[in-house]
């Protein structure tokens, strides 16, 4: 097969506002191949993204992404590893080549696996996906009494695990974080996983993180995630010497597998958590898995928006039994909820598999989002570079 078509949809919410919601807008790819076609989507800021499909070249490693796919072939597994390492060359210097490249992976291998009739994680060489426990991804709220409402509304949801993040948490004194904690603790139960996600506030600054550490010790906290950015890595490593029994997560801000790599070497996480839209897609995130799972740190996966990205964040750690945790979106917006007819559910055990059916296995309504599809134009010297295309099948 020859790729003759990769498209990109800038879908957004009427309004987006300053919170840690990632589901607020998207960036829908799809690529056509022979007579089929495949679905992905990019963990990015839509408009940067598109530019670095479409962008003039400035120098020979400064090429538009879109230059390296279109017309390769696509006939099995290891052709998406090679247009991939072609982007990453061609785009070395395109800040956003990697989250772009992406959304193009992940329809790579959904349009893959369709033609071949196989689901995505049987092209990896797992035959039999293994349940993972969803674990539910809430925002902190406002007080501690809107949180330990929320942790028990998703309580009795039959959720077994559940993590607060981002919020006022780490914005304001250790004793109101400390609050916070306690309360979600208080409305889940002694026996339901608590993770806490920092969301990198304190960038580098070790004594403020450590200061939170009693608390988390005593709600009993799995993990304490991101609290710095993903490069601080001799701050990852001097709080994973003091955190005791709450181990460390990060790495959902790595944009290749050596970052990731190198918070399993150098940033002492017992976790690490990868979003295949944004790492390099579906192989990049294999790789991840696989080089964890040799150094006894548990592979999750960074899912906060649709389920077309919650299937393929599956794919790469479907075959390990040992990595048993999944991010489990409960809190996207109606564009990231409404972009698939089906859904991944929770079963009676209260876990999911990574779909069965062909490619992802998932199934877009596109009827359902397109009025969230936004009217872009990008042109240069009068020539068109980008214009919205029709998103239809
Ligand atoms: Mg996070």
């Amino acid at each position: 097969m020859k790729i003759t078509a990769v498209d990109a949809f800038y879908l957004s919410m009427p309004e987006v506002l300053d919170i840690g919601d990632g589901s607020q807008d998207m960036l829908l790819i799809r690529v056509r191949a022979g007579d089929h076609t495949g679905w992905g989507e990019c963990e990015t800021s839509p408009l940067t993204s598109i530019a670095s499909l479409v962008c003039p070249m400035s120098h020979s490693a400064c090429q538009p992404v879109l230059a390296s796919v279109l017309r390769q072939n696509l006939n099995g597994p290891a052709d998406i590893g090679r247009i991939a390492g072609e982007v990453r060359a061609r785009s070395l210097d395109l800040l956003q080549a990697d989250h772009t490249l992406s959304g193009i992976e992940i329809a790579l291998w959904d349009l893959l696996g369709k033609a071949v009739d196989e689901p995505v994680h049987a092209l990896l060489g797992c035959r039999t996906a293994a349940p993972k426990t969803p674990y539910a991804s809430a925002l902190f709220a406002d007080t501690p009494q809107q949180t330990l409402d929320k942790a028990r509304h998703l309580r009795t949801q039959g959720f077994r695990a559940v993590k607060f993040g981002w919020g006022p948490y780490g914005r304001s004194t250790v004793a109101a974080d400390a609050d916070q904690v306690h309360a979600a603790r208080e409305g889940l139960g002694a026996d339901v996983v608590l993770l806490v996600d920092a969301g990198t506030v304190w960038g580098e600054d070790v004594e403020a993180a450590a200061l939170r550490l009693p608390s988390l010790e005593q709600a009993g906290v799995l993990w304490l995630e991101e609290p710095f950015v993903s490069g601080a890595l001799r701050a990852y490593q001097a709080l994973a010497r003091r955190s005791g029994s709450v181990r460390l997560a990060a790495g959902e801000g790595a944009h290749n597998a050596q970052l990731a790599e190198h918070l399993i070497d150098y940033g002492g996480i017992g976790f690490v958590q990868i979003d295949t839209g944004r790492i390099g897609g579906i192989g990049d995130a294999f790789r991840v898995a696989g080089y964890a799972r040799e150094r006894g740190v548990r592979f999750v996966n960074h899912t906060f928006t649709s389920h077309l990205a919650l299937s393929a964040s599956l794919q790469p750690f479907a075959g390990s039994g040992a990595d048993w945790l999944c991010e489990y979106p409960v809190e996207a917006k109606t564009l990231a909820t409404t972009l698939t007819s089906n859904r991944i559910t929770i079963d009676g055990n209260g876990q999911i598999t990574a779909p069965r059916q062909p490619g992802l296995g998932m199934r877009l309504d596109l009827d359902a989002v397109r009025p969230y599809l936004l009217d872009i134009e990008v042109a240069v010297k009068g020539r068109t570079l980008y214009r919205t295309p029709d998103l239809v099948p």
